[in-house]
């Protein structure tokens, strides 16, 4: 097999050891300082380079929190690829989701909306081919992925824990995040979907605490409701976040969907701000362009959500939801992006930073990069 550059093989974890390397590397030997930082990692290829200008440079997003490498059915965008999608647009980091929910092998389906009653189940196998794909080809330097499990079935939680083991047998150590799981998603129903209930929810324990103790975050998709009901599923986000506040807790989408594209900003902000105020652990994912759509898109309803999120610079973390089906190119994961990005355009410097430039994230990872400080211009709002 042939590659543009010859890259050495690392054993798993790679990219953390290789960053850690790097740095006591620069540690000692100062006068290679930036070139090994450079060579390292991107997010101390940013701050070596003295500030980052936002009238020069893209809004677009450096993080993809949110990317689906695997569909739901039918062949996945090939994951070298996937990764030159990420190169060409500026996206230096992401979260490497499956999809738990699968159709059934051989099923000619590729997309669950277009087959209602097919049943789409919770899979390990997405996870699996996600981490062959990164054991034999892992990622370049510029790009920083963070593997992450899409298994677990919320509504029968009694072999998450299990699974986990198994694939850490597998891989040690390569899965640092766990999610987009499904609380509830409306939109799967018609295809078998169980919503997780306050039992089942009770029932997570065990994961839980394991996450907690090795500090992995949780992407939970938990609609909050839906046009005739708008806060028909508020009380399930919250009761995760009551039993569990000392998780970190990822809501996708804060929450919103093709199902409820009829909330007032006063009613979702006011709960988003509330519960943001009371679990200091939770973060909010903005992912998805039916965000851009149906609400940021207007400026007075974005005006109301760019406020917020100026006073919330570090609670968000931003991605594109792309599910990577080979029936898509690179064009429609770049218009992904900048659509799931124009929400920055509007941002603070303080926020932009947070969200568009992963600060964060860097955070709720672990991650040592720090995101770049914003060049003074003067001019900015
Ligand atoms: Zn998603």
């Amino acid at each position: 097999m042939t590659r543009a550059a010859p890259r050495t093989r690392h054993p798993v974890p790679v990219t953390h050891t290789r960053h850690r390397t790097a740095r006591l590397a620069a540690a000692t030997a100062s006068a290679v300082l930036a070139c090994t930082l450079l060579a390292a990692s991107p997010g101390a290829q940013a701050a070596a380079a003295d500030c980052f200008d936002r009238e020069k440079e893209p809004y677009t997003s450096k993080v993809d929190s949110h990317l689906h490498f695997r569909p739901f059915g039918g062949k996945p965008i090939p994951w070298e690829e996937m990764l030159g999608y990420l190169q060409k647009s500026g996206v230096e980091y992401a979260n490497v989701y499956g999809i738990g929910q699968t159709l059934p092998y051989d099923s000619s389906c590729t997309y669950y909306l277009d087959c209602p009653g097919t049943p789409v189940t919770p899979s390990m196998r997405n996870d699996f081919a996600n981490a062959a794909s990164y054991a034999a080809d892992p990622p370049p330097d510029d790009v920083h992925l963070t593997m992450s499990m899409t298994f677990p079935d919320l509504a029968h939680p009694e072999g998450v824990l299990d699974r986990m083991e198994l694939l850490d047998e597998n891989y040690p150590g390569l899965f640092r995040w766990m999610g987009e799981v499904n609380v509830i998603k409306q939109a799967l129903l018609p295809n078998g979907h169980e919503a997780a209930g306050e039992k089942a929810i009770d029932g997570w324990a065990p994961f839980m605490r394991e996450l907690r103790e090795r500090d992995i975050p949780l992407t939970l998709h938990s609609d909050l409701g839906n046009n005739a009901d708008p806060t028909k599923y508020l009380h399930l986000m919250e009761h995760v976040l009551e039993r569990y506040p000392e998780n970190k807790i990822v809501w996708a989408h804060a929450g919103l969907s093709k199902e409820l594209t009829e909330i007032g900003p006063d009613e979702h902000l006011g709960i988003l701000g509330r519960l943001l105020d009371k679990y200091p652990k939770l973060t909010l994912d903005i992912s998805w362009r039916v965000l851009w759509d149906e609400y940021f898109s207007d400026p007075e309803i974005r005006g109301r959500y760019v406020d917020f999120l100026d006073r919330h610079p570090t609670r968000v973390i931003p991605g594109t939801d792309f599910v990577a089906s080979d029936d898509k190119d690179f064009a429609v994961y770049e218009e992904e992006l900048e659509v799931t990005s124009r929400i920055n355009r509007d941002l603070s410097d303080e926020a932009f930073r947070g969200i568009a430039l992963g600060g964060n994230y860097f955070r709720l990872t672990g991650l040592e990069e720090k995101a770049p400080p914003i060049c003074e211009s003067g001019q900015r709002p």
